[in-house]
């Protein structure tokens, strides 16, 4: 029985700016660490009957499959606000494979080698990064967030020099396209229509198309990027998920998650929550998320402004319009989220003070943002002695008021809850945990969390020690040195 590969390799056949062809470079003694049969399942792909060796060349890009077309992708991105040139320095794109329900996915493998967009870095990847990355995509799926995916992670046999020397590994990721805002910025920046063009239809036509008869593409597009773009944010700060490095390349068309580096789950409630040791102003903290996803639909907005109108003023115009409707869709689609995660039905004029007063309650006594939620569910986890405050108590009061509207019962507002809260979360000192293992061997506790992050929303058997919030030292970090 064959793998099952179906490619059809559209990218590849897009005018020449977009991309460098390239293969992966071959690496040296390629191990398979980790495969995603659940995943390769859903994609139709069957590796059961392929021995490891086979299974390690194949992730590891020393050998492709029949029917690849590999290539680098061209991007730019505004990196902390500084506009760069960028692309794919460390990753192949090797083709797009359809599923028998005839969606399309991009394999790319990640960490694959030196491309023309490498700059000074040497195209590869290190094992713990690697493995981190997926971790945290599979349990934004598991959490019902839209994200790239982790089909495999491989070793390569070779070191890699970061602060140390550090195991190499490539990890193979699925996503509905890599095209980024990036992508959009890329191309601009060459001021050539035609191109520009190219790129719009070809992301219509992709990801989009519903709306390839419209008059107004650029337009749409930029609309329903917006939508997306704010659906994200609003369920990354439903989970407490600080992504860590929004730049406008690590912004995706299609509104995946994509580019895990220095991301993690907060634990104490605090909007200010950075994670990044390099993101020392805090631009990419919790609470700015929303403000920086505006920030970066602005610059796709720019973009499309040749596409938009002719006439540059009436283009800027309207672009503004939509980029405008930002705040009223995001606050709306974050207040009815949280209205959720409370259990609250149809809308008073009040749930906005009740939901904030929480919020405030939670960062002043320095709660687990994830556990109150559960302790509101009536869920076990560890004794928190701060559920018993005053304050917190009469907060709980009114919430209990609120709940009697709508004709709500414990029934209804609980099984509403246990759809948005979930009862675990990736805690950081876990993960951490689960890594340090994998680098020496011992795969056992990464697969066991990768499992159980699998279904955050249902009650599993001996979870507490997963639901503790971090014990690591206080201010932890994480490192963009991937
Ligand atoms: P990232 O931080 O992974 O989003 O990467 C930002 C940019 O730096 C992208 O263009 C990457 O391809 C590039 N990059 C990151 N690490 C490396 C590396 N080790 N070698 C070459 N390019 C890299
Ligand atoms: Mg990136």
């Amino acid at each position: 029985m064959t793998i099952g590969w179906c490619f059809d390799n559209t990218y590849y056949k897009l005018s020449k700016a977009f991309k460098e062809d390239i293969k992966p470079v071959p690496v040296k003694k390629p191990e398979l660490v980790l495969l995603n049969k659940k995943l390769a399942e859903n994609l139709n792909l069957n590796f059961s009957n392929s021995e490891n060796q086979k299974l390690s060349e194949l992730f590891s890009g020393n050998s492709l499959p029949e029917g690849c077309n590999s290539l680098a992708q061209a991007y730019a991105g505004h990196q902390f606000g500084h506009f760069t040139m960028l692309g794919d320095g460390r990753a192949v794109l090797i083709g797009e494979h359809l599923s028998k329900d005839n969606k399309r996915y991009d394999i790319q493998l990640k960490g694959s080698g030196k491309t023309a967009f490498s700059r000074n870095g040497d195209g590869r990847a290190a094992l713990g990064p690697m493995l981190r990355e997926y971790i945290i995509s599979e349990a934004m799926n598991g959490l019902r967030i839209p994200t790239t995916r982790s089909l495999a992670v491989v070793k390569t046999g070779e070191d890699v020099i970061r602060e140390t020397s550090l195991p190499g590994a490539i990890l193979t990721r699925i996503a509905s396209s890599h095209i980024r805002v990036g992508t959009f910025q890329y191309i601009a920046a060459r001021q050539k229509k035609s191109e520009l063009e190219e790129l719009l239809n070809y992301v219509i036509h992709r990801h989009y198309p519903n709306i390839k008869d419209s008059k107004y593409k650029a337009e749409e597009l930029l609309n329903i990027v917006l939508e997306k773009q704010i659906n994200l944010v609003v369920n990354w700060m439903r989970v407490g998920f600080i992504h860590g490095v929004m730049n406008t390349d690590n912004m995706s068309i299609s509104g995946e998650t994509i580019d895990y580096g220095p991301c993690a789950f907060m634990d104490t409630y605090d909007p200010k929550t950075v994670f990044s040791s390099i993101d020392q102003m805090g631009r990419y903290a919790y609470c700015n998320q929303p403000i920086i996803t505006k920030w970066n639909l602005s610059r796709l907005a720019e973009c499309l402004l040749p596409l938009i109108d002719k006439d540059q003023e009436k283009a800027i115009q309207l672009a503004t319009k939509i980029i405008n409707s930002f705040e009223k869709k995001y606050e709306e689609k974050w207040l009815n989220m949280m209205r959720d995660k409370l259990g609250l039905f149809g809308v008073d004029e009040k749930d906005k003070f009740l939901i904030l007063d929480l919020l405030t309650w939670m960062h002043q006594k320095k709660v687990d943002y994830t556990n109150t939620f559960c302790h509101l569910m009536n869920e076990k986890i560890k004794e928190d002695k701060n559920y018993e405050d005053e304050d917190f108590q009469n907060w709980k009061k009114r919430w209990n008021e609120r709940l009697k509207m709508n004709n709500n019962t414990p029934e209804k507002y609980l099984k509403l809850m246990k759809t948005v809260n979930p009862l675990i979360i990736p805690r950081n000192h876990k993960v951490e945990e689960v890594l340090e293992a994998a680098e020496k061997d011992n795969l056992k506790p990464i697969i066991q969390l990768v499992e159980i992050l699998k279904d955050p929303y249902s009650h599993q058997k001996n979870i507490l020690d997963y639901q503790t919030p971090s014990n690591l030292k206080k201010n932890y970090q994480t490192f963009c040195g991937t």
